[in-house]
């Protein structure tokens, strides 16, 4: 199932998009009751409409976005890193969660000099989980994969040491566009990529991953109990770099769709 999140009348909703005629459709509303998908949604009526008829938000309300760096070899060595023994985790704060087509607001100049982008794809947990063992199946606990991007104030990573300011300015998290549940999508040979103005700066394959996400998943858990709607956010390919105010950047992952938001001052 593909799903997406966006306003209506009543207020924000989720919704089943289905490809149909010329494009795609949100056919029926879901609705998530902790750890189960109601499909369709209890007592609203619905009227099916394009998808590019209505105002998408963020496919995720997370009470925790957990990201891992350095996850492709490519990209540790280009930020003359050394490749991880183990996964590297961050958190970055939910209040970095932006709509598709929202605009990312660079911080005022004298708190950073450089604001990059990271396309990555990102995992939504769909059940509790935590110290998920080594023989356990950890897609039991996965709902579903959307496209994410991990905007950094790359001098701020490297001057403060720790990363809580780099990466945890407001609007620093476009999410989105819609989600695909784990059961429609090829995690184990998904393209990620990154379009800045038209021109394609990031491009990997997640079989180029350091950590397997089973790995990455279980890693977490055995830190902290991972929630329903929680995101986690699997590391950015080779070919980071900055934006400025003006800009139009796209994460693209394949089997997912184009993630496309603006940038201003
Ligand atoms: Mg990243």
């Amino acid at each position: 199932m593909k799903y997406c999140r966006f306003e209506t009348e009543h207020g924000a909703r989720y919704g089943r998009v289905e490809h149909s005629g010329g494009g795609e459709q949100i056919v029926e509303l879901i609705s998530f009751q902790g750890e189960s998908v109601r499909v369709p949604a209890r007592g609203e009526a619905f009227t099916p409409k394009a998808l590019s008829a209505v105002k998408l938000l963020a496919p995720v309300e997370p009470s925790k976005i957990v990201c891992v760096g350095r996850n492709y070899r490519e990209h540790a060595s280009e930020l003359g890193n050394e490749v991880p023994k183990e996964p590297l985790i961050f958190l970055k704060p939910p209040s970095t969660i932006i709509a598709p087509g929202a605009a990312i607001e660079m911080p005022p100049a004298e708190i950073t000099g450089r604001v990059d982008y990271e396309a990555e794809l990102g995992v939504i947990i769909g059940k509790r989980c935590r110290r998920v063992k080594a023989n356990e199946d950890v897609w039991q606990y996965v709902r579903g994969f959307t496209c994410v991007n991990d905007v950094t104030a790359r001098d701020l990573q490297k001057k403060d040491g720790q990363w809580t300011r780099a990466k945890g300015f407001d609007t620093f998290c476009p999410v989105g566009p819609v989600v695909v549940t784990t059961d429609e999508f090829d995690f184990k040979n998904a393209e990620v990529t990154c379009y800045l103005n038209g021109e394609q700066k990031q491009h990997g394959r997640t079989t180029e991953f350091i950590f397997s996400l089973e790995e990455v998943i279980r890693y977490i858990s055995a830190v902290m109990t991972l929630e329903p709607g929680d995101l986690i956010s699997t590391g950015t390919p080779a070919g980071v770099g900055p934006m400025k105010s003006g800009d139009k950047v796209e994460v693209r992952v394949s089997g997912i769709g184009s993630l496309v938001n603006s940038v201003r001052a």
